[in-house]
């Protein structure tokens, strides 16, 4: 088998990368979940990570396996993301 490797940005993100702290900056940030005091924004739903994960240029393909992770890890949700896969350990 002779595959290419993909560019780094179009690879699921993962806590150990270094685009991860951005990543959850942003998630973090007004225009995704705004936290603010004990206030956010949370849909209940992965809306604003996938929209960070595409702005950052990852593929459909990089998305899911991320966000698979993320579940994998309590996060079910744009804010539980950042409440439970968190900061890079
Ligand atoms: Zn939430």
């Amino acid at each position: 088998m002779t595959r290419k490797p993909k560019p780094p940005a179009r690879q699921p993100i993962l806590p150990r990368d270094e685009l991860w702290n951005e990543f959850l900056q942003r998630l973090a940030g007004p225009e995704a979940c705004n936290f603010r005091n004990d206030q956010w924004t949370c849909f209940g739903d992965m809306r604003f990570t996938q929209k960070l994960l595409r702005d950052m240029g990852m593929d459909e393909d990089s998305i899911e396996v991320s966000i698979a992770y993320f579940n994998d890890h309590a996060g079910y949700c744009d804010c539980e993301v950042v409440f439970n896969v968190g900061p890079k350990r």
